[in-house]
């Protein structure tokens, strides 16, 4: 079986941000619609340096373009369910 992108070759779980599952990052990244390397920097990486985790964590309101380090990317949308 195929391994996956961010899969450990370690038997134990890959070290990653406990958010990722329903984080817009993820999937604007499943759409092609950012670059991977902000999922390595901080979902897979250092998340503890997340503005989104953060914010997240303290039930503070922000938008699902807002980026990792805190930028709002105008490409993408706001909310993505929106249409
Ligand atoms: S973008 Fe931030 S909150 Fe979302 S999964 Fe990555 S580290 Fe976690």
């Amino acid at each position: 079986m195929r391994k996956g992108l961010f899969e450990s070759k370690s038997k134990s779980k890959p070290r990653r941000c406990k958010w990722y599952d329903l984080c817009p990052m993820k999937y604007f990244y499943e759409q092609g619609k950012i670059d991977k390397s902000w999922i390595e920097q901080y979902c897979f990486g250092d998340y503890t340096h997340c503005v989104r985790k953060r914010l997240e964590e303290r039930h503070i309101p922000h938008p699902d373009n807002m980026m990792p380090d805190g930028s709002i990317n105008k490409d993408l949308p706001s909310c993505i369910f929106e249409k």
